[in-house]
């Protein structure tokens, strides 16, 4: 029988849906309004492109959006100067920096000036020694792992003392959501394995997993063959393979593939995540979640 789909374009709208309600409520009952900044250095396109998605959705929300554009000869002390005054500007409770910064710039330098309690993108080491001790003082989880633990939790899958297998060890998705899983929380309590290009038998890992979630950046990586029958398959790997002219705007567009062979895994897995519109739409919703509850936390301060 064919898998479930567990789509995140759906998904992301119930989520979105409730923030736009909290925003309103939170600026109704308290009067704040949740402010992010997202400051971006040159004119990448592929950056231009995600900025320009971030701040229509945080404005879409009902959200106190600011654009910030630099040009690419900025100095870094320059660019210190202007996350520490949004650190400083009461008005804005997240601030996210495009990456990559021009490499004349030292990036973690940056990004580690963030306000831990502005840092609505999950990196500042604040945040994740947060996420690795757990409990109550979590504050920000990454954007793209919590929008994988929302897709599993969400879909009804069950992760208390399932076997979790994570492909990957990034420092944005593969070592944060392993981590994120292990927590003794709902939604969490797995037994997690993390396997990497070192890793002796793929194949074998990947068998034993209940929630197998893949994050490698190699096209079709992973075969139906290693996927257990009724596993939860979330594919986080977005591969550009190569182009298309749009239906729609008759303009050229990526034919995007993820790291799982979906054709062939859809038979056997009980659930799984398409690519485009698995995990993609749940990185920016959750980066707006991440701003209400940096909003909500300056309003408990306040
Ligand atoms: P990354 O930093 O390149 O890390 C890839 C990880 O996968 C590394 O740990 C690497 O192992 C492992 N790996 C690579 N090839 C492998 C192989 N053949 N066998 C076993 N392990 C292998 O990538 P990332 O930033 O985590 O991103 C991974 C994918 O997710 C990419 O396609 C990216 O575009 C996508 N992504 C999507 C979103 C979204 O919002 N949908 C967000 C972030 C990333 P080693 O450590 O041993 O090198």
């Amino acid at each position: 029988m064919s898998a479930r789909i567990i789509s995140g374009t759906e998904t992301a709208k119930v989520i979105r849906e409730e923030i736009k309600k909290e925003t309103a409520e939170l600026k109704e009952q308290q009067g704040i309004v949740p402010g992010l900044v997202t400051i971006l250095v040159g004119e990448d396109p592929a950056s231009v492109s995600y900025v320009t998605a971030k701040q229509k959705t945080s404005h879409d929300l009902g959200f106190y959006s600011v654009q910030d554009t630099q040009p690419s000869d900025i100095s870094e002390e320059m660019l210190l100067g202007l996350i520490h005054k949004y650190n400083n500007d009461p008005k804005i409770h997240g601030i996210l920096v495009q990456l990559p910064l021009p490499s004349h710039i030292n990036e973690n330098r940056v990004l580690n000036a963030i306000d831990p309690d502005k840092d609505v993108d999950g990196f500042h080491p604040v945040n994740i020694g947060r996420l690795m001790i757990g409990g109550k003082d979590t504050r920000f989880l990454p954007c793209t792992p919590a929008g994988i633990r929302e897709l599993i939790v969400r879909s009804g899958i069950e992760t208390e003392g399932a076997e979790v297998v994570v492909v990957g060890r990034s420092n944005i998705v593969g070592k944060p959501i392993a981590n994120i899983l292990l927590q003794k929380a709902e939604g969490a309590n797995a037994t997690v394995t993390v396997i990497h290009t070192r890793t002796r038998d793929m194949a074998f890992h990947c068998r034993r997993a209940d929630i197998l979630i893949v994050a490698a950046g190699v096209p079709g990586l992973v075969k139906a063959e290693w996927i257990k029958p009724g596993a939860c398959v979330i594919d986080v790997g977005v591969n550009r393979v190569g182009e298309k002219i749009s239906a729609k705007t008759g303009r050229k567009i990526a034919i995007l593939r993820g790291d799982v062979d979906f054709e062939a895994a859809r038979e056997i897995a009980g659930a799984i995540t398409p690519v485009p519109g698995g995990v993609g739409p749940m990185t920016i919703t959750m980066l707006m979640v991440n701003t209400l509850k940096a909003a909500k936390f300056a309003a408990e301060q306040a």
